[in-house]
């Protein structure tokens, strides 16, 4: 495949393709690349304000607390690009706040973010 000029190699490159299988968000990229990411991690780093919390005037982090997962919490039922830049991630339980940006989802391809147990407090057993 030519590439354009002005091709900037620190652009992530474009998903071809979405899938969820199993437990996993499979992407496909344009560059022939292909990244896993476990359901229930991209759940628990949600970039919504709601999740990960909103910063005031003054740089404070404004965190709610985290609502109980339950069991459909960590399940996809559909997936959306959103402006070309973003994907958007519609989770069993009705959230679907956060808007994941191709970049940061290549990037957690390459190392996801560390996550703390998951507290069992905030699992709540299915209905
Ligand atoms: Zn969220």
């Amino acid at each position: 495949m030519a590439r354009e000029a002005g091709y900037d190699p620190s652009m992530a490159p474009l998903p071809a393709n979405v899938l969820v299988i199993g437990n996993d968000l499979a992407i496909s990229w344009s560059d022939g690349t292909e990244t896993y990411l476990p359901l229930q991690a991209l759940r628990r780093l949600c970039p919504c304000a709601g999740c990960a919390g909103e910063r005031d005037l003054f740089g404070r982090l404004a965190k709610p607390p985290q609502k109980p997962y339950t069991g459909v919490s960590f399940e996809v039922a559909a997936t959306s690009p959103v402006g070309g830049y973003a994907l958007q991630l519609f989770w069993k339980d009705g959230h679907s706040d956060g808007l994941y940006p191709w970049k940061v989802l290549k990037e957690w391809g390459e190392k996801l973010p560390e996550l703390p147990p998951l507290e069992v407090k905030t699992l709540l057993p299915a209905l």
